[in-house]
């Protein structure tokens, strides 16, 4: 097949490290282009859950571009606070990062060691069109627990506070190679590939 006949799929994110992601594990059968490149712009996020608002932007994109598109969305779960930060991941506290991690301390404050259990969750989305009934869905989730203090400066997000199961290390002490071999997104997009080859 010439690079020409393959069809386009647009990744519905400004991210580059997600659209280098995508573009290396779909580039054999798909022309990877990030929607910058068809003026594809920002769309509400509406939607209650990590599946609906990854389908709400994936369903944008298709429906700028005539084109398949792929849309992610992600966040860290705690069970014991009801789930948040969930959807509000990125703005839970109205701050940056480190206001993020302050306020996910101070409401974690009165909880007992076992309730201290948390994981990521990162949603994959493939849609061939706008109107497309059967989207390619994936998920992945990196299990573990919100540590007391942070540390570290790697990665970003809750990364100073999130150690994995099976690590010492706070994730943002991983290599980005260790924590891209093992983290949500690796696994969604793990099996957003199997589901392709099936
Ligand atoms: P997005 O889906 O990339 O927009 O991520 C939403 C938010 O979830 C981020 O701004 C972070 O607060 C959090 N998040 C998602 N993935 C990670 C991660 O791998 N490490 C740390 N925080 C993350």
């Amino acid at each position: 097949m010439s690079d020409d006949a393959r069809p386009r799929l647009i990744i519905a994110s400004h991210n580059p490290g997600k659209i280098l992601e995508f573009q290396a594990v779909l580039g054999h059968r798909w022309q990877v282009r990030p929607k910058a490149d068809l003026y594809v712009g920002d769309v509400e996020e509406t939607g209650s859950t990590f599946v609906e608002n990854a389908l709400i932007k994936a369903r944008h994109a298709c429906a700028r571009t005539g084109c398949a598109a792929l849309a992610d969305d992600s966040g860290l779960v705690v069970p014991a606070l009801e789930g948040a930060p969930g959807l509000r991941s990125a703005r839970y506290s109205g701050g940056d990062d480190e206001a993020n991690n302050a306020l996910l301390l101070k409401n974690m404050a009165t909880l007992e060691a076992d309730d201290r259990a948390a994981f990521y969750v990162a949603v994959v989305v493939l849609l061939e069109h706008a109107d497309d009934p059967t989207p390619l869905i994936a998920e992945g989730r990196w299990h573990g627990r919100i540590a007391a203090a942070p540390r570290g400066t790697g990665g970003f997000g809750y990364d100073p506070l999130f150690v994995a199961d099976g690590y010492e290390q706070h994730a943002a002490e991983l290599s980005a190679e260790e924590k891209n071999r093992v983290s949500h997104r690796a696994l969604a997009v793990q099996q957003l590939l199997q589901q392709l080859a099936a």
